[in-house]
């Protein structure tokens, strides 16, 4: 089933695929978190199944469905990079627009779909974009992307877009609920609204790597060792903590701006961010958050993480001694 987030975007696609109109490359793009690769594959597995019923979902009865679910259906291919981090190379993309050419096993549809397509390389594009200006009748391709921004303009005025948002508060709320997530809320703010990254959070070891974060910048605050907090987070998944450590600046920036009408995402720790506003100056953090967008940027080539959460840390020291 789809996300009832996703119902707008099923319905449209689900009535070109009726009218035999399927656009050859779609690109689903939004935010992580949200199920745009689960939207992917029920879509292909629509499109293969047999006897799909009339809202267009796949049956998980029939031959095809079966194959699917064996992941043994000849006609639905992946493709990603190896593992996280890594680039989709060319030869892969070659051999996907192979195959994507052949006759299908099935009579119906061939459905590729390409997770994190922003992960192909300059040449792994190009190499998509000839099967893209010369797409075969029954082929349908699929790419999946958080970054859209980052595939070559080229390719992504070849696909017919599907964008995704982040569904409503409530909708979320009620949605993980009924996933019998506990403090929805809460966890929906730090996931910045994306449901499946608030259910992540959870059932993952995410949250308590968030306490750490916090408890590391309230250490220093309170004139604690640099070195020993880094040390506490060296090891942590830094992609997240460097999102959170942005929020934490942004809402002590809100709230230098907006007072207690701020709307934070750490709403939880309202009380000891409100005990860092007066140590703290709007050029300061404003400052600092500059020097978290350029670590950000950065994230991809390896470092010393130890040594960038040393200056991380040291300059949030800072912050709070410049007023
Ligand atoms: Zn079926």
């Amino acid at each position: 089933m789809t996300y009832p987030w996703q119902q707008l975007q099923w319905h449209n696609v689900q009535q070109q695929l009726r009218l035999g109109r399927m656009p050859h490359a779609i690109l689903m793009a939004g935010a992580e978190g949200q199920g745009k690769l689960d939207f992917a594959r029920q879509l292909a597995h629509s499109m293969l199944c047999q006897t799909s019923d009339d809202q267009g979902h796949a049956c998980g009865q029939c031959g095809a469905c079966q194959l699917i679910a064996a992941q043994t259906h000849p006609d639905l291919f992946m493709l990603q990079a190896e593992e996280r981090g890594k680039v989709i190379k060319v030869d892969d993309v070659r051999q996907l627009s192979a195959k994507l050419h052949l006759t299908s096993q099935y009579g119906g549809y061939k459905v590729a779909i390409i997770v994190d397509a922003h992960d192909m390389n300059i040449n792994a594009a190009n190499s998509l974009l000839k099967t893209l200006e010369e797409p075969t009748s029954d082929a349908v391709l699929m790419l999946v992307s958080s970054s859209p921004q980052k595939l070559p303009i080229t390719v992504r005025s070849r696909c017919q877009a599907i964008n995704f948002t982040v569904p409503d508060a409530q909708q979320a709320t009620s949605w993980l609920q009924a996933q019998d997530i506990e403090q929805a809320s809460e966890l929906l703010r730090l996931a910045h609204g994306a449901p499946l990254l608030a259910m992540e959070l959870q059932q993952s070891d995410l949250l308590a790597h968030h306490k750490q974060l916090l408890s590391a910048l309230i250490s220093v605050a309170k004139n604690q060792s640099v070195v020993e907090q880094a040390e506490q987070l060296h090891k942590l998944p830094l992609s997240y903590l460097l999102n959170w450590l942005q929020d934490w600046v942004q809402d002590l920036i809100k709230l230098h701006l907006c007072g207690n009408a701020a709307i934070l995402v750490h709403a939880a720790q309202q009380i000891e961010l409100n005990q860092l506003v007066p140590r703290s100056s709007l050029a300061g953090l404003y400052e600092y958050l500059d020097q978290l967008t350029k670590n950000r940027q950065l994230q991809s080539i390896p470092l010393n993480t130890q040594l960038l959460w040393e200056d991380l840390l040291l300059s949030w020291y800072k912050v709070l001694k410049r007023v």
